[in-house]
């Protein structure tokens, strides 16, 4: 069963909500799948049985086509947030990580075709895999964070959080003028480019400079 964890392992005293997600935050993915710059953000969410922990094997689904890495920022709430100033979001951030917004890409392309929800290429059970989370008062700017994804020990992701178009505050603030956050959600900050296929026996590291690094790999 998932549960937040600290740093040093230990489960948090957190009810394990959800995780709120970004698309299309940073330019650089924008243009790798050829996709639009969104006027507003593009939201979307993943239920609670999507969690699982990122240290732990990786299982994906083998059924339906290529499920690809999406290596984001994650930040972990523990007040409830409605209509929110950026100043109450940074006092609600209380711990920061990494997560895989782990999508169906085939799936998703064939919803983006329809226009139909994601849900299907994107909340299915275990598509998010989530780090233990860093104090938030030993990050000392959450804009200037470097992260990597190596699989099979080949960099094929490298994102620095100065190149987000909304910057975490931002984005949280705009989320909670939706729906209020609640204490206990993750919110994935979106990906950078390098976005590919996982396959059965890879072998997965990610890191987030200076503050963690954690391997696993794919379920064979
Ligand atoms: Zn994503």
């Amino acid at each position: 069963m998932y549960k937040h964890l600290n740093q040093d392992g230990s489960p948090m005293d957190l009810p394990v909500t959800r995780a709120l997600c970004i698309g299309r935050n940073y330019m650089d993915h924008i243009a790798e799948l050829k996709n639009a710059v969104p006027e507003e953000a593009l939201i979307f969410m993943k239920p609670a049985p999507a969690l699982c922990h990122l240290s732990e094997t990786l299982v994906i689904p083998t059924d339906k086509g290529e499920c690809h890495n999406e290596l984001e920022v994650a930040v972990l709430i523990n007040q409830p947030l409605c209509h929110a100033s950026e100043d109450e979001v940074e006092k609600a951030i209380c711990g920061v990580g990494l997560a895989l917004d782990l999508t169906l890409r085939d799936v998703q392309s064939k919803l983006k075709e329809k226009g139909h929800p994601w849900e299907r290429a994107k909340a299915f059970d275990l598509s998010c895999p989530v780090s233990p989370f860093i104090p938030y008062d030993q990050i000392s700017d959450l804009q200037a964070l470097h992260f990597t994804l190596k699989v099979n020990n080949q960099v094929r992701q490298q994102g620095e959080t100065a190149k987000m178009m909304r910057s975490v505050l931002k984005m949280v603030a705009e989320m909670s003028e939706i729906f209020t956050l609640q204490p206990g959600d993750i919110v994935l900050t979106g990906t950078p480019k390098g976005v590919g296929p996982l396959k059965s026996g890879d072998e997965i590291t990610v890191s987030l400079e200076g503050h963690l690094t954690l391997s696993t790999s794919v379920a064979s």
